[in-house]
């Protein structure tokens, strides 16, 4: 028998539990989580008006409740244990912690108060316990930087009324700050052209049906080229004279150069490919270019990964998902990802009667940490399913305190 702890229960890290239990139904399986609740990115990265994207939870959750998976949730490594500890209690460690760290542009102005990282923005508004508001407010015009679908996820949950966010779970603090800035003019900045923007044509067609705003393509041509995505903004700007509050304008080989601004954000400075500047207003910038991994202890990414070969990183230790790869590909990438990586461990890992999961509780017990087990994260899902009020499917705890007392860990 193998005892195997993942670090991480975003999808990546559920993933492959269940690969790794497919291919050994008997060895025991740990899923450590640094927030009391499980499924990391689906939970917090994922807009809250993509209901449907978000049910993968309980895809999720299935993996988490077999008998062979314990979840140990609020316990984070570096902090409550140390992963080289880990490595001595378990046969095999795999680091699905993701990509948490929003890249930064690194021009000039980036630090001011009113431009904020995608990773930031959306788990703000997903009620992620570490997330802040932006500091933005009277936002008439907001500039996203990026062409990839999460730039359209921030677009979208900007310009959409409050009907249209019905049966989400935006936060309430998000959903007051939303509904009360007076957003004419979302702008989307891509440095390369439209045949080269990484959206995907389902994601930004969802713009063009918007109650409120219309997409503009500032440039018509600059549509060159032919793909779905191309076809899209064909139509937007075919379709330029609906009348609606909000405009939604996309620019292609534009790159931004510097945030201006004194005290508060005030413009942001780009560079068209004819080398001429163009200066944007905005009381928000939201930067929408990836992320990257943050260190595991004494285990330090490079190029925004943790280096691996093919999912090990070095003997008894792996890796999956966005730590492994980047940020890239959708959830369903991760299934097909776990059955390789999952195929390798199963391979190489050898049972040495390492104690596993009674060891760790036996740790965490002396450190008096309250961890948050399978049953403890299901009395907080129901509580946050319980209180959510009108209009809105789910009202998340915003506090590590709040969700430990929901979820009644000991
Ligand atoms: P992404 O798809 O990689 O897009 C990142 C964008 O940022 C690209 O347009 C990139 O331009 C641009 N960028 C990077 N560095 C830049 C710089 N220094 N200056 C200006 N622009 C820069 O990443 P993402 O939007 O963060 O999405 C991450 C992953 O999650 C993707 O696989 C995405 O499809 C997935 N996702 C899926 C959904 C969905 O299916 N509904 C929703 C959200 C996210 P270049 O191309 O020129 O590098």
């Amino acid at each position: 028998m193998r005892h195997i702890a993942i670090i991480g229960s975003g999808p990546a890290g559920c993933y492959l539990a269940d690969q790794l239990l497919r291919l050994d139904p008997d060895s025991p399986i740990d899923v450590l989580e640094r927030l009391p609740a499980p499924f990391g990115l689906v939970r917090y990265g994922v807009a809250p008006d993509h209901q449907g994207t978000k049910a993968i939870a309980r895809v999720l959750d299935r993996v988490l409740s077999r008998a062979q998976v314990n979840f140990f949730g609020n316990v984070e490594v570096g902090r409550d244990v140390r992963l080289e500890e880990l490595m001595r209690l378990y046969d095999a460690i795999v680091l699905a912690t993701g990509a948490t760290r929003d890249r930064k542009l690194g021009i000039q102005g980036e630090d001011l108060p009113g431009v904020i990282g995608s990773g930031a923005f959306t788990g703000w508004y997903n009620s992620h316990p570490d997330r802040r508001a932006p500091v933005a407010q009277g936002v008439r015009s907001a500039v996203i930087i990026g062409n990839g679908n999460v730039a359209i996820d921030v677009a979208r949950i900007l310009a959409k009324g409050a009907a249209e966010l019905a049966g989400s779970d935006l936060s309430p603090e998000a959903t007051a700050w939303q509904t009360t800035q007076p957003i004419e003019t979302i702008h989307i900045v891509g440095r390369r052209g439209a045949a080269d923007a990484k959206f995907t044509e389902h994601e930004l067609a969802e713009l063009g049906r918007l109650e409120r705003a219309r997409p503009v393509i500032v440039d018509p041509a600059t549509l060159t080229g032919q793909s779905a995505v191309v076809e899209t903004l064909r139509k937007f700007a075919a379709e330029e004279n609906r009348k609606a509050p909000v405009t939604i304008n996309f620019h292609f080989n534009l790159t931004p150069v510097a945030f201006l601004g004194d005290n508060d954000l005030r413009s942001v400075r780009c560079r068209r490919s004819d080398g001429n500047p163009l200066e944007l207003p905005a009381q928000l910038a939201v930067t929408c270019i990836g992320y990257e991994t943050v260190a595991c202890c004494t285990v330090t990414p490079s190029n925004g990964v943790f280096p691996n070969e093919g999912g090990k990183v070095k003997e008894g230790l792996y890796v999956v998902g966005w730590a492994k790869r980047g940020p890239s590909g959708t959830i369903p990438t991760n299934r097909t990802e776990a059955q390789q990586v999952a195929q390798r461990v199963s391979q190489e890992v050898i049972g040495l009667e390492r104690p596993g999961g009674s060891a760790l509780r036996e740790l965490l017990e002396r450190r008096c940490v309250r961890w948050v087990d399978y049953a403890a994260w299901h009395r907080l899902d129901a509580a946050e399913l319980a209180r959510a009020g009108e209009g809105r499917c789910r009202e998340k705890f915003t506090t590590v305190a709040g969700m430990l007392e929901a979820a009644q860990a000991h």
